[in-house]
């Protein structure tokens, strides 16, 4: 199955939980709450997805591991 998923690890802006998430590179998530202090977080400014401000790796990342 090609599935166009990967995952990248988010760490919560209020309590510094990480949690692995699937990505999908054709949906940029703007919300995420966090499983652990279940507070909402947003995407910062100039940031254009929660995987560029909180994850370990950029959603541009993201489409250049699918690529390769
Ligand atoms: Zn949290
Ligand atoms: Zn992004």
């Amino acid at each position: 199955m090609m599935n166009q998923l990967t995952q990248a690890t988010l760490t919560c802006p209020h309590c510094q939980a990480t949690e692995i998430i699937s990505v999908d590179a054709s949906d940029s998530k703007q919300f995420h709450q966090c499983v652990q202090c279940h507070r909402p977080y947003g995407v910062s400014k100039n940031d254009c997805c929660i995987l560029c401000s909180y994850g370990d790796v950029l959603c541009s990342q993201v489409d250049q591991n699918l690529a390769s």
